[in-house]
């Protein structure tokens, strides 16, 4: 990934604080922030810092900032009280799965009843 794209690359603007997106929560290895089209009342982004472009560039040295994202989202539907109602994760990777932003992130959706399934 050259350093061209990463400079243009949202969520990367977004970990580097030059938006003024509302940062949920950040620490040095993700970030977490709501997702500019909501499909729920609570739909939440949660991205490493490193630029990946999706999961198929994840190596071993990357499971520290992949493990925190799972920690996070915990965390989050415990701070928006939708631990016991549920909540869905998603990360999208590639065209049929419709990813459509290339730094990876898991979607954190709660708030409805999600009659979809996997
Ligand atoms: P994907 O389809 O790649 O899994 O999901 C990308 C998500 O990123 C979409 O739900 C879209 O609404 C969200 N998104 C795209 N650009 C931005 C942005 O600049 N800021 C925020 N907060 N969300 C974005
Ligand atoms: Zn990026």
């Amino acid at each position: 990934m050259t350093d061209a794209w990463m400079d243009g690359c949202p969520f990367c603007r977004i970990v580097r604080g030059e938006t003024d997106t509302r940062i949920l929560y950040q620490d040095d290895l993700v970030t977490a922030f709501p997702d500019i089209r909501p499909i729920a009342p609570y739909h939440f982004l949660i991205v490493p810092n490193v630029h990946l472009e999706s999961v198929n560039e994840v190596e071993p040295a990357h499971e520290a900032a992949l493990g925190r994202m799972f920690s996070v989202a915990r965390r989050l539907a415990e701070d928006y009280h939708v631990t016991h109602s549920g909540y869905r994760l998603i990360v999208n990777t590639g065209p049929h799965a419709g990813q459509s932003v290339f730094h990876l992130h898991m979607h954190f959706i709660a708030g409805r009843h999600m009659p979809f399934r996997a």
